[in-house]
């Protein structure tokens, strides 16, 4: 037998657990392990294995994970291992295939259009309901439609909804229940599709239609989703329809990485998974194979500060690879210092052969990626932003496709195809040499990855003529699976997930966008400070963090991350001068453990903290400024349509009379008040509190 011989190669390279996971007959399947365990890995291996065995054929099976790069990885992995012609996408992406092909036989028409525009969709619902549209409160009005959808929440279920999730909503929940109303009716006016309907229309006609039912579940046998503690209950719904009530489903993820539950996720079908299939194979992982021990150590330091997990998911990473460098921490004095400095590190690196593809710089929020961009085009180091998912949409990459095209055309010699790629390339200014830096240089770097993916393409498939890698690129672009293109990764943290670096910069981590200042719950601080353990696991070697204490040449109020505060260790210089300035800035308090301003005790009750001082301590309120706040607040909730304490509870006008805070970032500090509260009403009340100053000087 063929297979036979080859066999041995997918089981090399894998420990005990692992291989039990791969070779599990086909059935239920569930590894619940931390990061750099090899979970990605073994999915692959089994997909493989199985079919290399002769137990599934690959068009059978469908694996799903949830960025489009991730997804593009796992084709790429298959592919090595003899996997081609194995789904393996995002959930969206095979909704979006598979309603293509039943639509017209359900509706009898062809497919909606995906709409291009959902925000002006949402703006004219608000509009129609005379809800604002500033696009800051339709951006609020979106993601609650969207968290609602993929909660499977109805509009006419919402406002119970919400209030039962706690949902701290931007308008009046029947407002809400109005707006999302007003939005589904305009969208299938327009015969439009947003991304959940593909979701919602696919599980529905699966759910109803017995006949597509059958032929779906005839045609895909086997499934497999990765980073499965992401999932959420639309998705979910949409998972329950294909496999039926059959049982060929592998899962895999880790609890502690789960990082989208502001938008519906839950890891409890994870956990739950081997409740739900008695008879499943569940193996848990341990050795981390990504990281250095140090890398390892901190990430379990991180995690291991978690106020609360799940049951079960109390892993401890035990790191596989050699020892390498300590974690770096470092502060500096404002954003710009910060990004030069790390530009300057990296061409360190670079230097000692670090591939600047091997390098990420990975963030709390996109707006971050700005000064990073800036301070490596002035370094001259190539770079590319969100893993270069955008790769297929540059002008040199669209120019060169249409010139390979043309040469196909033409009947290029396709002798050697990498040198036919390059030669046909010249026409498009591809040169021997890189260019110095700047725009030139990322041209030239997105063109020599095309030459690199020819090479690569000959080494997987040495016949591999022109028509073939025109093919592959047309694929790649999309199911949007950019080639390796030489320059630092800029992504956000959530983008980061299940990649890997050898060196990984976190950078920004100052308190209000590590935890990002509208987590104002237990829940959500603990969202962020998982998103940290992604930050530090994404690591394999090389880990510095960063925090600056003022905005570019601002002052300086920020204060790092509480995250760091038990990490960064104690005779390490960053560690000193913060504390220093900590005390100085204890008017401002807002530490992970809130403190009373007047005593100092630890405050444990949500009124005490809320106020920021024990309920029996004096008051220091400025009953003059709480009298204008009151005034103020009845005055926006009467114009707002919204009852008064929707504006600010009393504790939090209270808190605000007594501290006073005089800049955004103090304001934030108090309990209660969190980004969409400052963008809506931040202004109004630093102009009172200031007011109320110059009034007492
Ligand atoms: P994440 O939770 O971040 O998605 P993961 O558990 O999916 O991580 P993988 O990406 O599959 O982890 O593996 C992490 C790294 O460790 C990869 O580079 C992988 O090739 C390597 N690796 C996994 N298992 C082994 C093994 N048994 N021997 C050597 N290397 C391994
Ligand atoms: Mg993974």
């Amino acid at each position: 037998m063929p297979g036979m011989t080859e066999q041995p190669r997918l089981l090399e390279g894998l420990d005990p657990e692992q291989r039990q996971a791969v070779v599990a007959p086909r059935g239920p399947v569930c590894v619940l392990a931390g990061a750099g365990t090899g979970k990605t890995r073994t999915i692959t291996h089994r997909i493989a294995y199985l079919v290399q065995r002769g137990l599934v054929a690959p068009q059978q099976v469908l694996a799903v994970t949830f960025t489009a790069r991730a997804a593009g990885e796992m084709r790429t992995r298959l592919r090595a291992l003899g996997g081609a012609g194995v789904q393996a996408q995002t959930f969206h992406a095979a909704a979006f295939r598979q309603l293509r092909y039943f639509w017209p036989r359900v509706h009898e028409t062809q497919m909606w259009q995906l709409t291009d525009n959902k925000f002006r969709l949402v703006m004219q619902a608000a509009n129609k309901l005379g809800l604002s549209t500033e696009r800051e409160d339709v951006r609020d009005l979106a993601g609650e439609i969207e968290w609602a959808k993929s909660s499977l929440i109805g509009p006419e279920q919402y406002p119970a909804a919400a209030a039962a999730a706690g949902r701290e909503t931007p308008v009046l929940p029947e407002q809400l229940s109005k707006a999302f109303a007003a939005y589904e009716q305009l969208k299938n006016r327009a015969q439009m599709l947003d991304f959940d309907d593909l979701l919602l229309h696919i599980a529905a006609i699966l759910d109803d239609q017995p006949e597509i039912a059958e032929e779906f579940r005839g045609r895909y046998r086997s499934f497999v989703v990765d980073e499965y503690q992401d999932v959420n209950p639309l998705q979910q719904r949409v998972l329950d329809s294909w496999v039926g009530n059959r049982d060929d489903l592998t899962v895999v993820g880790d609890a502690n990485q789960t990082i989208y539950s502001f938008a519906g996720a839950s890891p409890k079908w994870l956990i739950g998974f081997p409740r739900k299939y008695p008879e499943a194979t569940v193996v848990r992982l341990e050795r981390d194979y990504r990281s250095t021990p140090q890398v390892v150590g901190l990430a379990n330091q991180v995690i291991g500060a978690a106020r609360e997990r799940p049951a079960g998911t109390r892993l401890k990473l035990v790191g596989q690879r050699p020892h390498g460098p300590r974690p770096d921490f470092a502060e500096y004095d404002d954003e710009t210092d910060e990004a030069e400095a790390i530009a300057r590190k990296i061409a360190q690196l670079a230097k000692r052969g670090v591939a600047l593809s091997e390098i990420a710089v990975l963030f709390r929020v996109n707006a971050q990626s700005e000064v990073y961009e800036k301070a490596l085009s002035d370094a001259e180091i190539p770079y590319q932003v969100r893993g270069g998912e955008r790769f297929f949409a540059r002008a040199e990459v669209r120019q060169a496709m249409a010139t390979l095209r043309t040469a196909i055309a033409h009947g290029a010699d396709e002798e050697d195809l990498p040198a036919t790629v390059r030669s046909v390339l010249r026409e498009v200014g591809l040169t021997d040499e890189p260019p110095a830096g700047g725009a030139a240089r990322e041209r030239w770097e997105s063109l020599i990855a095309l030459v690199e993916l020819a090479e690569e393409l000959t080494a997987a498939e040495p016949d591999a003529g022109l028509a073939r890698y025109v093919a592959e690129l047309d694929a790649r672009a999309e199911s949007q699976h950019p080639p390796t293109v030489e320059g630092v990764t800029l992504a956000s943290l959530h983008a980061a997930k299940g990649l890997e670096w050898d060196a990984v910069f976190l950078v920004g981590l100052v308190e209000g966008t590590l935890p990002i200042m509208h987590a104002d719950t237990d829940a959500a601080v603990e969202e962020e400070r998982r998103l940290l353990y992604v930050g530090v696991t994404r690591a394999r070697e090389h880990l510095y963090l960063s925090w600056a204490l003022a905005r570019a040449g601002g002052r300086r109020y920020r204060r790092r991350s509480r995250f760091l505060y038990s990490l960064v260790p104690d005779e390490h210089p960053a560690a000193l001068p913060n504390k220093v300035k900590q005390r100085e800035l204890m008017s401002r308090p807002k530490a992970a453990k809130p403190h009373c301003r007047i005593c100092n005790a630890a405050l444990t009750g949500t009124m005490d903290i809320k106020l920021g001082r024990c309920a029996d301590c004096p008051s220091d309120v400025d009953e003059d400024l709480l009298s204008q706040l009151k005034a103020w607040r009845s005055e926006r909730a009467r114009q707002l349509k919204v009852p008064a304490y929707v504006v600010f509870t009393d504790a939090t006008l209270t808190a605000l009379a007594e501290q006073r805070p005089l800049d955004a970032s103090a304001m934030v500090g108090i309990s209660g008040i969190g980004a969409s509260k400052l963008q809506k009403f931040g202004s109004d009340v630093l102009a009172l509190i200031q007011g109320d100053r110059r009034d007492t000087r």
